[in-house]
């Protein structure tokens, strides 16, 4: 094998500035083991610091005078090494995504540091047994304590648990040496990993499948087997079925000698889920969580890696398991805003699940009961391939749904933020034990005006999202602003559409509903889990384990109560206030509200108990509402997409934002009008037709003393963007104009900034 004398090297600072790669010769004695993806100490700059970094490229040509190429120092010994395909999907991920290098190297390497590796060690006897017992008693007559001690051991036993040996029978290492230095013991040690699934005894009952989940395996193994790869999207309902679909499947591309990945939302990673894929696959599983140690996610890559699962259950960061032989990445809930990342570089996991796929000959499965807008729209482009899973495969039946109108309300002088008709049905399920949901799909700071009386709600005319009452940044109270184009506008005293003076924010936290629920039900016992009391580890375990034991008759929350669990005598779902989503001024929000909604349906009546839902609002003739309530998918992505494809919002175009921020809110506002002159320059010179919106303050105009400003871009072609984006960051990087600012860049945004 002929080795190479020079490596690429990028180095491990996380500043824009290095983002290229740097050329070090090899000293021999590194020649096998630096290789691409292998963590390196190199001499940097002008003081020749010691630095790590990186092998992203070998060759053997110099690309500057020889003289001038350091040496690296070393190559870290037991350091992760990043798979060059890993390698690659990280230079798509910078150039697709924005950030550093650094950064998406970072990304793809899920465990930053190598950690030690638990072994387990024993003390193995080598010597026959009477030449054992004559060390014995020599050492008896010498009356060495210890010697004494573990050569009895070592008689009793042929080999001891070293742990054992150390701490229970008190050998000192010098003890231990000198009986391996004399021949009468060797050291073995294998290395264990920590395992987080717990063996258990469960069996695999077989389903058989319906006819429309059998039409769907047919169909994606035909493709597999002829060596087709595809994207599916597979719509179906919750307890459809998808989840079986998926193990099939998985079941046959295991078969063939090829490994899967798993992506579920973090939240619906329940011990559920995961003894249903142990049941099927037993330990060829494993798990990645948030809640597991740096230790424990490190070997469950090394367990992948040498061949010892094949398949990897997590949440986004699963997705870069370092499988040798990799075949399918399945999506399950691929409608979840989690599947984004919020850090630099903020990829999303669907569109480096198709590029990982293509890398390594995989294919990919998208699973939702709520498709989002981009898997729907890539779908009827026939660039995925849908299937519908169109009934729940136990009998259930499906809830009741009331759509009540809050402005009916008002005209029968109930104020209370209780409908007559959720409260006659809260107080029908007290009585009968049966528990409840109460629901509030609360988005941040986000505090929409609308009008209690007709339901008008104060939107931007420009872009046609609705503006909010302003909480913190440079500007007064009642003034109204856009967080896409910063237009501002009064508050108005009364409803610029009926006159009623009942104008104000929207705004109803779960606490306040909770003590309203308390006052109005004296007898119920309730709990609430939101931001606010989930602030621990375990809290919110804690909530629903309480809850599930019918510990509470009522359970108050925000979204994170409707996600992935099932409480059987859960029959009633009160949604208090629908319109807290539907109007969170981003062009999201009908569809966000949309899957609430369904999902807050589906919570309801899941065992033999059937279920109603009643869906308090004050716009019930809006199409997310109404066609959540009406569990019409297809009509629902059909008005959205007219909505945005006339204000060309993904996925009828791109946008790309430029987050700019500053300590000094003077320099911010400058830095973010140069960057609108320099952007505008661009897009005219290359005479592309994208639209610029802003500069703006962000929503959030001021973090932790840092001012935040915003430029919204919309382009019909994702290059374009990237290249502006390439030559924007080159800029950002070296004009004096920027000093002291940070830059962030994310595409097609999943909230507002
Ligand atoms: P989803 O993933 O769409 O929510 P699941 O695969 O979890 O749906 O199915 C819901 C429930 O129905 C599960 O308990 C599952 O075991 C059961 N189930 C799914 N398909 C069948 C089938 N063909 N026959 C019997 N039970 C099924
Ligand atoms: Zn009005
Ligand atoms: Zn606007």
């Amino acid at each position: 094998m002929s080795y190479q004398k020079y490596a690429d090297i990028i180095i491990d600072i996380s500043h824009e500035n290095l983002d290229k790669t740097y050329q070090y010769t090899i000293p021999k004695e590194f020649f096998a083991s630096a290789i691409i993806g292998a963590l390196v100490v190199v001499p940097f700059g002008r003081g020749s610091r010691k630095i790590n970094g990186y092998i992203v490229g070998l060759s053997n040509e110099p690309k500057i005078d020889i003289d001038r190429i350091k040496p690296i120092d070393h190559v870290v010994e037991g350091a992760p090494v990043i798979e060059s395909h890993l390698i690659y999907l990280a230079h798509w991920i910078k150039e697709t995504f924005g950030g550093t290098m650094n950064d998406a190297l970072k990304t793809v390497m899920p465990i930053k540091k190598a950690v030690k590796i638990k072994e387990k060690r024993r003390i193995v006897s080598i010597k026959p047994y009477e030449e054992l017992s004559l060390l014995y008693e020599e050492q008896k007559r010498k009356n060495n304590a210890a010697r004494i001690r573990i050569l009895e051991a070592l008689l009793k036993n042929s080999y001891l648990d070293y742990d054992d040996v150390t701490k229970k029978l008190k050998i000192s290492k010098p003890t231990i040496t000198w009986l391996e230095t004399n021949d009468v013991i060797k050291i073995e040690s294998k290395q264990i990993y920590r395992n987080p699934i717990e063996k258990q005894d469960i069996s695999y009952t077989p389903v058989t499948l319906s006819d429309e989940q059998e039409h769907i395996v047919e169909n994606i193994l035909r493709d597999y087997n002829e060596g087709i790869r595809n994207t599916y999207l597979i719509h179906g309902v919750t307890g459809s079925g998808k989840t079986e679909v998926y193990m099939e499947v998985i079941s046959a591309v295991v078969a063939s000698g090829k490994q899967v990945i798993v992506l579920i939302p973090e939240i619906a990673l329940t011990y559920q889920t995961v003894n249903r894929f142990y049941s099927r696959f037993g330990d060829r599983i494993s798990i990645l969580n948030s809640r597991m140690s740096d230790g424990e996610r490190y070997d469950q890559g090394l367990r992948a890696k040498n061949g010892e699962i094949d398949i990897m259950i997590g949440p986004r960061s699963a997705l870069f398991t370092p499988f040798q032989n990799l075949g399918l990445i399945i999506i399950d809930e691929e409608h979840e805003g989690s599947y984004k990342s919020e850090a630099t570089p903020k990829y999303h996991a669907i569109e480096v699940a198709k590029t990982r796929a293509k890398l390594t000959g995989a294919f990919v499965i998208l699973g939702s009961a709520t498709p989002s807008m981009e898997s729907y729209y890539s779908a009827t482009k026939g660039e995925y391939k849908l299937f519908h899973l169109s009934k729940r495969a136990k009998e259930a039946s499906q809830p009741k749904i009331w759509v009540v109108d809050l402005r009916e309300e008002l005209r029968q002088k109930n104020r209370s933020i209780f409908s007559r008709k959720l409260k006659e049905l809260i107080e029908d399920r007290l009585n009968k034990q049966e528990q409840i949901m109460l629901f509030i799909n609360r988005r941040g700071y986000a505090g929409f005006v609308s009008c209690r009386s007709c339901g008008y709600v104060i939107k931007c005319s420009r872009c046609d999202v609705s503006m909010t009452s302003h909480v913190q940044g440079g500007y007064s109270r009642g003034k109204l602003l856009c967080h896409y184009c910063g237009s501002q506008e009064p508050m108005p005293n009364t409803c610029p559409v009926c006159g009623s003076k009942y104008i104000a924010a929207f705004g109803t936290g779960t606490q306040k509903i909770e003590e309203m629920v308390k006052r109005e039900f004296p007898k119920a016992r309730v709990l609430r889990m939101d931001a606010d009391t989930t602030k621990n580890k375990g809290d919110h375990q804690k909530i629903l384990s309480a809850f599930a034991h019918h510990k509470a008759d009522i359970l108050v929350g925000t979204q994170m109560i409707v996600k992935g669990h099932d409480f059987p005598l859960v029959t009633l779902v009160g949604i208090v206030a629908a319109d807290l989503s539907l109007y969170a001024g981003d062009f999201r929000a009908g569809e966000r509200t949309f899957q609430l909604l369904s999902q807050a349906a589906g919570r309801a009546g899941r065992d033999r108990i059937p279920g109603e839902v009643v869906i308090q609002t004050y716009n019930p003739e809006h199409y997310s509402i109404v066609t959540a309530a009406e569990g019409d998918y297809q009509s629902f992505y059909e008005q959205e997409m007219l909505y945005r494809s006339l204000m060309q919002y993904p996925p009828a175009s791109h946008i790309m934002v430029i987050l700019i921020t500053a300590r000094e809110e003077d320099l911010a506002d400058k830095a973010i009008d140069h960057a609108g002159l320099v952007l505008k320059d661009y897009i005219n010179t290359k005479q592309l037709s994208s639209k610029i919106i802003g500069p703006a303050p962000a929503g959030l105009a001021k973090v932790k003393d840092t001012y935040r400003r915003v430029i919204y871009i919309k382009e019909a072609n994702y290059n374009y963007l990237v290249e502006l984006k390439n030559y924007f960051e080159g800029y950002f990087n070296y004009s004096i104009q920027f000093a002291g600012c940070s830059l962030q860049v994310d595409f097609n945004p999943m909230s507002t900034y």
